[in-house]
């Protein structure tokens, strides 16, 4: 980084505007708990980079049955917030279990999303609850739903002059059951090998407009529509459990990698979707 440029964006627009102005050269930079370990391993070196902390981008709210978290929250602050437990304690869920308290008071949600990595442990609580983000670019902003925002390891749908400025997360009902599980090598400091979130909401003592969504088993964080629709309007008995946990296994492609192999991960995803929904039954 010796010759390169340092900005600090002052509003998501100016950053956009930094990022247009440079092209490829360019990156913004939030935490940078993902962006400096990929420079520290000299897997890219940027010429400039934006930085996000300055952006107005950093906070959350309440809008009408919705929390508006800025993308540059830290996760930490998401953690600790009332507001969050509140309303979407199934993310809060997922973050506690994120990293370590230290990369969690420097990593953002936007980092998290942005970095696109089929692991992203934010994505799988964000996927169930119908989440969408506002991406500012250059020239104007977007509406994207997450459910459309990933197209592959380590890409999206961002255009290269777009930033994330907001996720935008529906509350979750009080009457909804979640849940939520992670397995990873470790208990912290640790990438999931594979996770799982569940949102069911009920009526009358039947499931209706159930997610399901899976993390690092698939290119992308996967919702898991079909196993979903096996559910809504069924009790959760034990056969319709285990026809819905064949069926987001089987709605896997996963990787072998230095954490785990295909094979495990697609016998894991079944045995947590079971788990989970068998916890749910009650
Ligand atoms: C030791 C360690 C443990 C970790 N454990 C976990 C874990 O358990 N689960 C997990 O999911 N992740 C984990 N991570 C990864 C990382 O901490 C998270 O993904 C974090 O949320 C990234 O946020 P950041 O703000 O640091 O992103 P940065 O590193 O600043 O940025 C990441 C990427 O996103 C881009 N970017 C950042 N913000 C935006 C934005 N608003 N709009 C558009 N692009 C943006 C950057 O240009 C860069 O390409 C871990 C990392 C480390 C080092």
């Amino acid at each position: 980084m010796a010759e390169g440029e340092f900005y600090r964006a002052a509003s998501p627009r100016e950053a956009a505007g930094l990022l247009a102005q440079h092209g490829g050269a360019a990156r913004v930079l939030a935490g940078g708990t993902d962006l400096m370990v990929a420079v520290n391993k000299r897997k890219f070196k940027p010429q400039v980079l934006i930085y996000l902390g300055d952006a107005g981008m950093s906070g959350i709210s309440q809008e009408g049955d919705a929390l508006l978290i800025g993308a540059a929250t830290p996760l930490n602050e998401i953690l600790a917030s009332p507001l969050v437990a509140d309303k979407a304690p199934l993310l809060a869920t997922a973050i506690k279990q994120m990293a370590s308290p230290a990369i969690r008071n420097a990593g953002t949600i936007g980092g998290n999303l942005a970095n696109a990595s089929p692991a992203a442990d934010t994505a799988t609580p964000l996927l169930v609850l119908g989440a969408s983000l506002k991406l500012v670019g250059a020239k104007g902003e977007r509406e994207v739903p997450l459910a459309e925002f990933f197209t592959g390891p380590g890409q999206s749908v961002l255009a290269a002059d777009e930033i994330i400025a907001q996720v935008k997360v529906p509350a979750q009902s009080a009457e909804a059951k979640w849940a939520y599980r992670k397995v990873g090598k470790r208990k912290a400091q640790s990438l999931s090998v594979v996770s799982v979130a569940v949102y069911c909401p009920l009526s009358g003592g039947k499931v209706s407009g159930v997610a399901i969504a899976l993390g690092a088993v698939a290119p992308t964080p996967l919702l898991a529509t079909e196993a979903a629709g096996l559910l809504n309007g069924k009790a959760l008995d034990e056969a319709t459990i285990a026809a819905a946990a064949k069926a987001a296994a089987e709605a896997t492609s996963p990787i072998d990698d230095a954490r785990g192999t295909a094979w495990y991960r697609k016998r894991a995803s079944e045995a947590v979707v079971k788990q989970l929904l068998t916890e749910l039954a009650g």
